[in-house]
């Protein structure tokens, strides 16, 4: 189902022609606007009459995360503050928040966005969708509520915090979708499970992101819960949740290009990548008023096509994340994901996708130990079969991840689960 053709299925060169004229306005508005913007254009001998096509992007400076801290709260906004009607704000792990807002005109667009991911994965007016995501700074909960609310669907705006509450109205008003993180939502399902209450629901559809998933964990959930779970990509620097999601055959998230240019760059030399060759996701905002940014470095790990997908979309597809520069852990000079080991353990399927991975350094060597959950029968007198489960899990995650793993078995339920962004890592080197 294609829910807005005429944005979605243009031709390569429509595409870039509206990009290019759209990137011209806005580089010249912010370069009137925001001063650290002009400052760095004006550093690099660049007016914003060098800007004509979409080509003339890779000539714009780049922005990172501290860019935004280091202008907080305000200043990188392009609007005076009578024009945002609305700020969120993302907590960061450390120093102060990054904080950004919306004109009236942002919040259309970013509703039709997300409206768009909706109908991409089939949800129309007749779906009664729950909004499981934190309501607040976060933009995860407002931004699938109005999205949803903009398609015409009915919202129940749940947020976060009451598993069984959500449990109960999901039965009693007989939701269709959900949008939520995967990880959260394969606890909702382990929960109907043990309830015995799985064919009490009539979800059809799930809208999951906010955190780095697999295909197999895709698999686990659709089999569990008898749905179809679509991946969608947002962050609050470029605007939330509806930056980029996924169609129904899967084959990388589709990215909004007639609001959002993206670049994959080498995260060392800042050189554009191939298509198809992984490095850093780049976003430059062409239609944002409030806080338009200029190539922002997202530190997501991606690869990009441009080749037209079979659903008749002609936005670029980013693949599914390798996950994230910042979170990459190198261990003893080797570059480990956690869905890597996510990826390797749901391939086995004899254990649950709940693990934790714990990198400590034991005599200045670096160690890497993977808890994985595993079914109470192996804890039985059996040890023998414990002892044979944790050798094949070794085994499967160090040729997996090209190191030595040590595998630690635990009982159900021992690695804490999350409602928001699951915590798969435990970096005790940085304590020392
Ligand atoms: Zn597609």
């Amino acid at each position: 189902m294609i829910w807005n053709e005429t944005k979605e299925c243009m031709s390569r060169d429509e595409i870039r022609n509206l990009q290019g004229a759209r990137l011209k306005k806005m580089v010249s508005r912010v370069y009137h606007n925001v001063e650290f913007y002009r400052k760095k254009m004006q550093e690099m001998g660049l007016e914003p009459g060098d800007i004509n096509s979409i080509e003339d992007i890779k000539k714009l400076p780049f922005t990172t995360k501290s860019d935004l801290r280091d202008s907080y709260p305000f200043g990188l906004f392009a609007v005076p503050q009578s024009e945002v009607v609305r700020l969120h704000a993302s907590s960061g792990t450390t120093g102060k928040a990054t904080v950004v807002g919306y004109t009236r005109r942002d919040i259309e667009n970013w509703q039709e966005c997300v409206a768009r991911v909706l109908a991409m994965a089939g949800i129309g007016a007749h779906d009664k969708i729950q909004v499981a995501y934190g309501y607040g700074l976060f933009t995860g909960g407002l931004g699938l509520h109005y999205g949803a609310e903009n398609l015409g669907a009915t919202v129940i705006p749940m947020s976060t915090g009451n598993t069984q509450k959500l449990i109960t109205m999901m039965e009693d008003f007989g939701a269709t979708a959900i949008a939520c993180t995967p990880s959260y939502l394969l606890h909702i399902a382990e929960t109907l499970e043990e309830a015995g209450r799985l064919d009490k629901i009539q979800l059809k559809a799930a809208i999951c992101g906010a955190e780095p998933w697999t295909d197999n964990m895709r698999n686990e959930i659709e089999t569990k819960l008898n749905l179809k779970a679509y991946d969608i990509y947002g962050l609050s620097e470029i605007m939330g949740p509806g930056v980029a999601a996924d169609c129904e055959y899967h084959r990388g998230l589709h990215v909004y290009e007639d609001h959002f240019v993206p670049e994959i760059i080498n995260p060392e030399t800042l050189e554009p990548c191939k298509e198809g060759e992984i490095g850093e996701l780049v976003f430059t905002t062409i239609t944002k008023e409030a806080l338009p940014l200029f190539r922002y470095r997202t530190r997501d790990l991606t690869s990009i096509t441009y080749e037209k997908c079979e659903c008749g979309r002609t936005h670029a597809r980013i693949s599914r994340f390798k996950g994230r520069s910042d979170d990459m852990l190198i261990i003893r000079g080797v570059n480990v994901f956690p869905s890597q080991v996510e990826s390797a353990l749901l391939e086995m399927g004899e254990v649950s996708p709940h693990y934790m991975l714990i990198v400590d350094r034991v005599n200045n060597l670096d160690v890497l130990e993977v808890q994985v959950e595993v079914e109470e029968r192996f804890f039985s007198d059996e040890i023998k079969e414990l002892e044979n489960l944790t050798k094949k899990i070794s085994h499967v995650l160090q040729s997996a991840l090209g190191l030595a793993v040590k595998v630690k078995l635990v009982e159900p339920k021992t690695i804490q689960r999350s409602e928001g962004k699951a915590k798969r890592v435990i970096d005790r080197r940085k304590l020392v």
